[in-house]
This record gives C-alpha cells, structure tokens and sequence, in this order.
C-alpha cells in the first residue's frame, strides 16, 4: 500500500480532535453515556439574523459561481472589518475569502513555501499547522511554551528558532488549544524580534479574535507593528465568534502580490467559496454584533467554573484562559504518579474515556505532552458533570506514591 500513497498523504495524520470526536460518537452509537469535550465548535446556534440572509440570497437566486476570491459585498464587510477592528486598511484585492479559515492558512502555506523552508510554529499549538506545512514541503519548526511562561513563547526562543531557512511564523492568540492572547507588550518584543529578519513573513490567526474577556482589547502583531505591513497576514473568519462552523467561510488580508497568488491556487482547487454562505457572512460582519456578547458571557462563566474545579482536582491544574472555550489542563504530575501505569497524556485520556466517559484530547495532539484539552462549548451542566467524573476517576487512580 505505502508504495501507491503519495509520500505527501503519508507526511501527514488525520486531525486528532476529529479523531476524538468520532471515538466518543462511535461509544455514545453503541449506548454508553459519553461526554464529548473534545469538539472545536460553539454549542449556539447560527443567530437568526445570519440564517434570515442565507434563506434571502436563496430567494434572490444568489446561487450561482461568485469571483473565485470572494463576493464584492463580503469583500467589502471583511475591508470594513479590518478597519473598523484592527485598525488596518486593505484594499479589497487584498482579501481573498474561501472555504473556511482551514482553506486560508492552506492557500497561505501553497503560495508561500517551497520544500525545505522552515515555518515556526509555537507549541501548544492548533492541530492542523504543522500538516498544513508538511502538505506544502515545508519544515515545521515546533517551538514549545509551557504552563510555566503561560504557554506564550519569550522573544529569546523566537529568535533561538529563525534560520536562514525560516520562512512563516504563525502566531495564534488567543489560542486554540490553552485560551491564552499575547498583550501588546509582548507584541512588540516579538515584532522586534520579527524585524531584525527580512525574509521572515508572519501570519497572525485571529480566529478567536472576539471571543476574548482580558482587560487589554485585542491586538495582533501587525495592529502593534503597523511596519510588517508588506510580510504580514491576516487569517480569520466566521466559524468561531458567529458560529458558524458548517457553513465554511473564512478570509485572508495581506501584501496583495502573495494574496493573488493564492487566488490562483484556490482557482485551481475549490474556486469561490459556497455563494449562500457568503451572504451569510456578509451579514454576520456588517449586521448586529450582540449575538457574540451573549456567546462570550456563557463561555467565561463556564471557564471560571471549570478552572476553578479542575485546580480543585488532585494532581491537575490549570492555567487561566484570556478567551476561546477551551482550557488545556496540566496533567503532568497524574502521569508521573498513578496506580494503572498510565504513563501519557494519550493513555490517559483513553483511560478518561472508558473509565469516566469523558472524551477529552490529549496535548500531545497540540504539540504539547503531559497536558489535555478541554472544550468548555457545552452547557455547564454536562460541564458539571464531566468534571464530577473525572475528579472521581482522578481519585480511583490513585496517586501511585503510597
Ligand atoms: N484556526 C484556529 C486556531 C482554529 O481553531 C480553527 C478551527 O478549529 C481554524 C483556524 C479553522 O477554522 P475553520 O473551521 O473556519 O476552517
């Protein structure tokens, strides 16, 4: 078999937390009581306003190819939307919107790098970056943070990283996996970093750009470093703060010679993402922006409980999150110390599957052993009783010392 598969399809792993979720569907099919933790996507539903502009663009026939990069209203909500958010002005042959943000950072990665050129990825990171980089030849270059610096990497490790093969850094706060955003300050030692190396270009994912609760507003390294204008991109796009996961529609701003270059390639693969979506897309961005207050006030009230409860669990803790929903546990002390031989986060949360019925994914998935992740996207009462579970199957381990 391995000699027909490309080495390209075999460079690469299916996604871990889809892995995860369709363990726990296939246990929850054969009747047992799974709690799923392990999924990427808000519990809300679409609001109303985004679904009425979909069924309207039915109506009004908008069901037809669109330009390949992106209808002109939505091209002009994102513009509007940098500016308005970001502070960062686009022309609209600056933004390229596809498939979901998945696609963006695939285009990015196809139009940007050749085989052998090195992309820093700071770990904990989400699934899918260094794949990505491995579809398009390139190197992932995985630089770890831990819960001791808050899982953000220190401008020091930065530039330990770049070479003169480095090409991308991708930066992604606040982050999926551990809910942690870089502050301005931080920005500005990073970009001082980024600055004493030219060829080095940065894609910022700004995915849960709103779902955030610091102090601080949301910033970006290119809001704080307005001078890596012509190397930066901006990745972002509907799924988590309008939830809107299904109906795949993500974006791109940047220098515009590397955006039309992965207009072409998205010409060549998908072409214009789905027409009824972007309409849809149109509205989530220029319509009411309520709908993401109350999405945003659940999810920070389920995070303060959960930390509170998971730092309540022996030999577990937890780092505060700035946003996202998700909180990425510290199980490192578990691991070392139990009575079942359960020497990883892997073997551990396979053992919090059939012991606890709690599917949760492991941080080796995101580059980081020894820590899980926990998606908070669910009521707090399954929360309640997820945490409940594991604290009991926590204590049924034992702690391997006596
Ligand atoms: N970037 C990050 C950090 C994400 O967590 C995700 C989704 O999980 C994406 C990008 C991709 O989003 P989409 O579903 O729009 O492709």
């Amino acid at each position: 078999m391995s000699d027909i598969i490309s080495k390209r399809a075999q460079s690469i792993k299916p996604s871990p937390t889809l892995a995860v979720s369709q363990k726990a569907a296939e246990l929850r099919a054969q009747g047992l009581d799974i709690i799923g933790l392990g999924t990427g996507e808000p519990d809300f539903d679409t609001p109303d306003h985004i679904k009425q502009a979909a069924i309207d663009a039915i109506g009004r026939g908008q069901t037809k190819y669109t330009p390949v990069d992106g209808t002109p209203q939505l091209k002009a909500a994102i513009v509007e939307k940098f500016k308005r958010d970001n502070q960062i002005d686009y022309a609209a042959n600056q933004i390229l919107v596809s498939s979901g943000g998945k696609q963006s950072i695939f285009n990015l990665a196809l139009a940007l790098l050749n085989p052998g050129d090195e992309v820093i990825i700071p770990a904990p990171y989400w699934v899918s970056y260094p794949d990505i980089v491995k579809i398009a030849e390139g190197v992932p270059v995985v630089v770890l943070a831990d819960h001791t610096q808050q899982f953000k990497i220190t401008p020091e490790q930065l530039d330990a990283a770049i070479t003169d093969k480095t090409k991308l850094v991708f930066f992604n706060s606040p982050s999926n996996p551990t809910g942690v955003a870089y502050s301005r300050k931080e920005w500005e030692a990073l970009a001082e970093v980024i600055r004493k190396y030219p060829q080095v270009f940065v894609a910022t994912d700004d995915m849960y750009e709103h779902i955030l609760w610091t102090e601080e507003p949301f910033s970006n390294i290119l809001m704080v470093a307005p001078d890596l204008y012509e190397r930066t991109f901006v990745l972002s796009g509907v799924s988590k703060a309008y939830s809107m996961t299904g109906w795949r529609i993500g974006y791109a701003g940047g220098p515009k010679d590397i955006i039309t270059q992965m207009k072409k390639i998205q010409s060549q693969s998908t072409s214009n993402p789905c027409s009824i979506s972007q309409a849809a897309a149109t509205e989530a961005l220029d319509g009411p922006q309520e709908c993401i207050k109350t999405m945003i006030e659940a999810f920070k009230s389920r995070h303060d409980y959960l930390l509170k409860a998971l730092n309540e669990i022996p030999q577990v803790s937890c780092t505060p999150s700035d946003g996202t929903f998700y909180a990425f546990a510290n199980f490192k002390d578990l691991i070392e110390n139990n009575n079942a031989g359960l020497d990883s986060d892997v073997a551990l949360c396979e053992h919090f599957i059939t012991a606890a019925n709690v599917a949760i994914v492991p941080g080796s998935a995101f580059g980081a052993p020894g820590y899980a992740r926990f998606s908070y996207a669910t009521s707090l009462e399954t929360l309640e009783e997820a945490v409940k579970r594991i604290h009991k199957a926590v204590l049924d381990l034992g702690n391997g010392r006596g």
